[in-house]
């Protein structure tokens, strides 16, 4: 197996221990020493990176991933590309988001049940570049639940799958399971988009959602939830779901249930889209528009819930529900800083998020998100400090490399004067 070699660099793994410099050697696809004396009574690498004046930290994870969201304005915009055309604007935001660190994507949904499973298929292939995927499957909702775009005199097909019943569901989940999806999408609150089961109602019941639970977790698959509401995010948690999106509003039995279900769940508040509503929504959602669907008083009930819960050590991820017109696919590493402004966490507890607790999302191995002896080589060499201002994650130029499975994605001009042509390949 080739080796390379990233030497004098600012090594910051993400294990909770202070940035220090040294080395790090790669064997094949995975971390094999880090450290002032990694390369000791060994033979010299194939390959070596001169990460001098550089940080070296772990890839990025985003939490809340929608591959197939193609930056769009509307929910027509996500209804509307035939499978073949949705399946070229998934692979091209597959390649923006590892162009900007992003190595792994946690699917939170697909806008068509096959989009993710496809690009995820073609990047581990190895035909066109992305991150590792765990791949979303549509959203599953109720009859009158957020997403159910139809009324009986205008039956349009949105991009959820509408079920009634626990044997509804179990069928749906077993489907999206058949087509290969590994995580499964269930709306369980409403949501301020959809002024008929607004953010604070239930409309899947905790049976639907036990079933879901069950049914995936059956084959080994993930479930994780869209919920708003106090009661939908207990249900997820009694249920044994695995991932919650947003969260905002809680009690102080649901904040004991989340602390007591630390260590098996995570957690994305998903604070970007809100955030970029109010801030970068014109010309496509009015203050006014923000306003009149509470958004306010949505990322105020967000900051009290999330702060609270990173107190009690709850795992956050990153991912704000990037992929939309005001909130674009590719400025997900944003979601970093506003970890720190909204929740109150400092650098390294911001990045932890979008990097180890991103990590053992993707892998129960417990073996991506950290710098560490035989942890999968999913890495960023970055040109200037992280730590002193996570921000110059989101600029790709200061990315001098994207590794990721061990193989170079794309490298500045000058680093090594060992890589190969193809792993030379700049963006
Ligand atoms: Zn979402």
């Amino acid at each position: 197996m080739s080796t390379t070699l990233i030497t004098n660099a600012t090594i910051w793994d993400a294990t909770g221990s202070p940035a220090f410099v040294g080395d790090l050697l790669i064997e094949g696809n995975r971390i094999l020493a880090v450290g002032p004396d990694a390369t000791a009574g060994r033979a010299p690498a194939d390959q070596v990176i001169d990460g001098s004046g550089k940080t070296l930290m772990p890839g990025l994870t985003e939490g809340h991933a929608h591959i197939s969201f193609g930056d769009a304005a509307s929910t027509e915009d996500l209804i509307a590309p035939s499978p073949e055309a949705h399946t070229l604007i998934t692979a091209r935001m597959a390649r923006r988001l590892i162009d900007q660190g992003f190595t792994s994507c946690y699917g939170a949904s697909a806008a068509k049940l096959k989009l993710d499973v496809a690009v995820r298929d073609a990047v581990d292939a190895g035909h066109i570049p992305g991150p590792r995927i765990r791949a979303g499957s549509t959203e599953i909702t109720v009859t009158g639940g957020m997403g159910d775009e139809s009324r009986l005199h205008n039956p349009r097909i949105g991009i959820s799958c509408v079920v009634d019943g626990p044997e509804e569901m179990r069928r749906a989940v077993r489907l999206a399971i058949r087509e290969g999806c590994d995580n499964i999408k269930l709306d369980v609150s409403g949501d301020p988009f959809y002024p008929g089961s607004p953010a604070h109602v239930t409309p899947m019941s905790f049976a639907e959602v036990q079933m879901a639970v069950d049914t995936a977790h059956a084959f080994g698959r993930k479930v994780n939830a869209h919920s708003r509401s106090i009661e939908g995010s207990k249900y997820c948690v009694r249920a044994g779901g695995d991932g919650l999106f947003h969260v905002e509003y809680a009690d102080s039995e649901l904040l004991d249930m989340l602390e007591e279900a630390k260590d098996r769940i995570v957690i994305a508040p998903s604070i970007g889209l809100f955030h970029a509503m109010i801030h970068h929504g014109e010309p496509w959602i009015s203050r006014a528009a923000c306003d009149a669907m509470g958004i306010p008083a949505l990322i105020e009930a967000s900051v009290e819930t999330h702060s609270a819960l990173r107190k009690r050590g709850i795992r956050h991820l990153i991912g704000g529900d990037y992929g939309l017109a005001w909130n674009p696919q590719g400025t997900n590493a944003r979601d970093i800083q506003l970890m720190i402004d909204y929740y109150g966490y400092d650098a390294a507890g911001a990045l932890a998020c979008a990097t180890r607790n991103g990590g053992q999302a993707m892998r129960d191995q417990g073996d991506l998100g950290t710098l560490v002896p035989g942890a999968l080589a999913d890495m960023l060499l970055v040109d200037g400090d992280p730590l002193a201002d996570v921000t110059i994650l989101e600029d790709k130029n200061r990315l001098a490399m994207v590794m990721k499975d061990g193989a170079i994605h794309r490298i500045a001009p000058g680093l090594t004067d060992c890589a190969t042509p193809a792993q030379r390949r700049v963006a």
